[in-house]
């Protein structure tokens, strides 16, 4: 490591939502915080629907009227099409309390705004900074970087947070990674003009289309304010490959073209914008914290993107890391397992439950079961609103438990 690093009491890696939340709340607490980006902001992500639940987290970072006042697309609940069926989940209507709506989100304004905001607040953000080697042996931490001219530098801090998503930096370096539980799933996704006709589609939900015949293979349509949609399509990476075209806007169009009611509704989008793809984003970790850092957010584990639960959870962590490492900062005496991992694990795995009983086939039993009763659905309506942690809600409190019950009751149900 080199001679005279920058010092601070946090080190921040990244400036997603994660680095942004937990970097604003760790300033307001009265903590010096650098975070350092690898990218210069606007920069394209992925995830674009948003949980009701992370707009409390947007709230608490002081970040809410900014949001509100973007004009991003107003969101209020999730529809889901599988053939000629069609129901959806009304955010508002749920178990849990807290806000019921939020928005569907171009993430590089979203990202961008979220981190100005944490600057306009006082912190310290530093893009086209990469962080390659760190080392906490000592009495503090300490970390190496490239800066934009890839001159290299050294940060010296009393704790790191991890919010460098899927670049998942620390996992990589201190050799915390895991496999996943997952098989390796292919998103192929872009933005379109869609040019839906008004009255045609409900743009305050995000519309999750089952494919007719393979129900493990699922695509996302997410409307913006501004006439684009995002679409991207889920497969099996064996299945993608058997799909394979010249491009991957040509892919996906491929794939559109096998579901006859999404392929109608984008009959006259304009596929102007560049397509990609991720491979293999599942990621689970040995443990979310340590001796003077945490994982935060993608850094840490990431399941699926079905539900749209990555913004969340990753909002969800840098709030409850800032609470513990603000204490911890103080003096007092915290332990990380039993106040950080185990408690964000709660949420995370009723999200797992909800992902694993999909792609089985299970939950879209449940979802598509046309006389659920309200109660039930308030439950349901809840955890796909983000409310995961919710524990008075028996979807939280025993997930496997309550949606095998409930699968159960909705096939025998069903003629
Ligand atoms: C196909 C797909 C669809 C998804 N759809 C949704 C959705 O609809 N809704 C939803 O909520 N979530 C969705 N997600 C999940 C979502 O993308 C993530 O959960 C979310 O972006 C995580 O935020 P983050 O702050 O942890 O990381 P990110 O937003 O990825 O931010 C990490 C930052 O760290 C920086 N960085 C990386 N390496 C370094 C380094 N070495 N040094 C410095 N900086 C570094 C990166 O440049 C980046 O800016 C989806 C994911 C996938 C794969």
């Amino acid at each position: 490591m080199l001679n005279n690093p920058v010092k601070t009491d946090v080190l921040i890696i990244g400036a997603g939502p994660a680095g942004a939340i937990a970097a604003a709340n760790l300033h307001r607490l009265g903590h010096r915080v650098l975070v350092l980006e690898r990218e210069t902001f606007p920069r394209f992500s992925i995830g674009e629907s948003l949980l009701p639940h992370c707009m409390t987290y947007v709230e608490e970072a002081g970040m809410l009227e900014a949001v509100n006042a973007h004009g991003f697309q107003f969101k209020n609940g999730a529809a889901f099409r599988h053939q000629d069926r069609y129901t959806w989940y009304d955010f508002e209507e749920k178990f849990s309390p807290g806000p019921g709506t939020t928005f569907q989100v171009d993430r590089a304004q979203f990202d961008k705004l979220l981190a100005d905001e944490a600057a306009r607040q006082g912190v310290e953000i530093r893009y086209k900074h990469t962080i390659t080697q760190v080392n906490l042996q000592g009495a503090t931490a300490q970390a190496s970087f490239t800066d934009a001219e890839g001159k290299p530098g050294t940060v010296e801090c009393r704790f790191i947070l991890d919010a460098s998503g899927f670049g998942r930096v620390l996992p990589r370096l201190l050799d915390l990674e895991a496999p996943s539980d997952f098989p390796v799933r292919q998103a192929v996704f872009t933005h379109v003009d869609d040019r839906i006709a008004e009255g045609e589609f409900d743009r305050s939900k995000i519309l999750v289309t089952v494919h007719p015949e393979e129900r493990d293979i699922w695509y996302w349509l997410i409307p913006f304010s501004d006439g684009r949609c995002s679409i991207g399509v889920v497969a099996t990476r064996e299945k993608i490959a058997l799909r394979k075209e010249e491009t991957l806007v040509a892919q996906l169009q491929r794939f559109i073209a096998e579901a006859p009611e999404l392929k109608h509704l984008l009959r006259n989008a304009r596929f102007n914008y560049m397509a990609r793809e991720i491979v293999g984003y599942s990621a689970k970790v040995k443990t979310l914290a340590g001796d003077k850092f945490a994982l935060l957010g993608n850094a840490g584990e990431f399941l699926d993107p079905v539900f749209s639960s990555g913004v969340t959870i990753a909002m969800r962590s840098a709030s409850t890391a800032a609470k513990v490492l603000d204490r911890q900062l103080r003096g007092e005496n915290v332990d990380w397992q039993t106040e950080y991992e185990e408690p964000l694990r709660q949420g995370i795995n009723t999200f797992r439950v909800f992902v694993e009983t999909w792609y089985d086939g299970r939950f879209q039993d449940v979802i598509f079961y046309p006389n659920q009763t309200p109660a039930v659905r308030r439950m349901i309506s809840s955890v796909l609103a983000g409310y995961a942690w919710d524990t008075a809600n028996p979807f939280v409190d025993a997930p496997l438990r309550r949606m095998t019950a409930l699968v159960d009751f909705c096939r025998q149900q069903t003629p």
